[in-house]
């Protein structure tokens, strides 16, 4: 058996999903947008993006932008690192945030004292690069 070599190089943070139904999606968080599909027959909003509207099946969708604030639905605080890139935030908050009816965008919480966040709570989007072709979201405080 050779010897085991470390690297002492940071590591990347994760890449952003490699699936065509979110490309309208991170192309808009790249231009500070959140953007999500609509049926082009019932005009339903949807999010996550699926192969078919699930209201009235229909398979063509135009993009729309929705808002870039609203509430938090639902949150949790890690204290434990998914990925390596994340140790040294810890401990930080992840936030499910309500900007529409139904519509509801997770991302980072890049406020201050995440142990603070609560239900409710007026959150407005942060468009960072955290990926190497950036397009991704964080929320703090509105
Ligand atoms: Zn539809």
């Amino acid at each position: 058996m050779g010897t085991k070599a470390t690297i002492s190089v940071a590591p990347p943070a994760p890449l952003l999903p490699d699936n065509p139904l979110y490309e309208q999606y991170f192309d808009g968080l790249r231009t500070g947008r959140i953007r999500v599909r609509e049926c082009t027959e019932c005009g339903t909003r949807q999010w996550p993006p699926r192969e078919l509207c699930g209201a009235c099946q229909g398979s063509s969708f135009v993009p729309r932008d929705v808002p870039t604030t609203g509430e938090v639905y639902t949150y949790t605080v890690m204290y434990r690192a998914f990925h390596p890139w994340f140790k040294d935030q810890l401990p930080y908050g992840v936030a499910v945030v309500e900007v529409e009816g139904g519509i509801r965008i997770i991302g980072r919480y890049v406020g201050d004292d995440p142990e603070g966040l609560a239900c409710g709570q007026r959150m407005e989007a942060v468009f960072d690069d955290l990926g190497e072709d950036g397009g991704s979201i964080a929320w703090r405080p509105a």
